[in-house]
């Protein structure tokens, strides 16, 4: 098309409307640069919960002791089934997105939900399982990926044991008024393996094992990792960021 016949029709849309493509433009707040090196190290703006070195962002879930949970030289850390629970982190975290990578046991001695059993709770409460899903029938609402015992994941991207695996969790935090009635549901979206497994669903409630989901009020809570049985799970490379 000739350049005057291109003025010629903006002009006539102007005209004709009154509108102009500027009234839907927006200059500001202009976002925050953030840098990000690749997929799956930390953005300049994300918390660094566990970057190797050692478990500073940690305590045992029960009691007041630091974890005992054992850091190896490849920069990643062991359960160690000490009775303390699992660790949480110290600080409280609202809605956030989450990067954790984990690894299942190369010990296939158990089987359904006793191999390499973990899990990551939000808020202390919300449970993604961590499990060997490779290659190990177990109950698919609490397969590797569940909302445990709530939503069965998309699809099983779960890779061999002994393996590396990660998780990049979006979530959002549920609200309570001050009645302690919860007034805003809390929602995961879920990558594994950079396969999307969940995609904006609705938590019920608590994640439990027993019985069905529980709706007491709360406000911020820690990050947790499960100490399940019976054999081993390790993790590397966890950090979020507040939404
Ligand atoms: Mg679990």
């Amino acid at each position: 098309m000739k350049p005057y016949l291109s003025i010629i029709l903006i002009l006539s849309f102007v005209v004709n409307t009154g509108q102009s493509s500027k009234d839907t433009e927006i200059w500001g707040p202009i976002p925050k640069k953030v840098n990000s090196i690749s997929d799956s190290s930390p953005p300049d703006d994300a918390i660094i919960l566990f970057d190797g070195t050692d478990l500073s962002s940690w305590q045992a879930r029960w009691g007041e002791k630091d974890s005992e949970w054992q850091i190896n030289d490849d920069g990643s850390m062991t359960v160690v089934f000490d009775g303390t629970g699992g660790i949480q982190t110290k600080e409280n975290f609202g809605s956030v997105q989450l990067h954790i990578e984990w690894k299942t046991s190369e010990d296939l001695s158990h089987k359904n939900q006793d191999r390499s059993n973990s899990g990551v709770f939000l808020q202390g409460r919300y449970e993604i399982q961590i499990l060997d899903s490779y290659d190990n029938p177990t109950y698919v609402n609490g397969q590797a990926g569940s909302v445990y015992k709530q939503y069965i994941p998309l699809v099983n991207s779960s890779r061999k044991p002994g393996h590396w695996q990660s998780y990049d969790i979006i979530f959002d935090a549920p609200v309570f008024d001050n009645g302690g009635n919860k007034i805003k549901s809390g929602f995961f979206t879920v990558f594994h393996n950079g396969v999307l497994i969940h995609n904006k669903v609705e938590i019920l409630g608590t994640t439990e094992n027993v019985g069905p989901p529980k709706n007491l009020a709360h406000g911020d809570g820690p990050l947790y990792l499960q100490n399940h049985c019976c054999t081993q799970i390790s993790f590397r490379n966890i950090w979020l960021r507040k939404l």
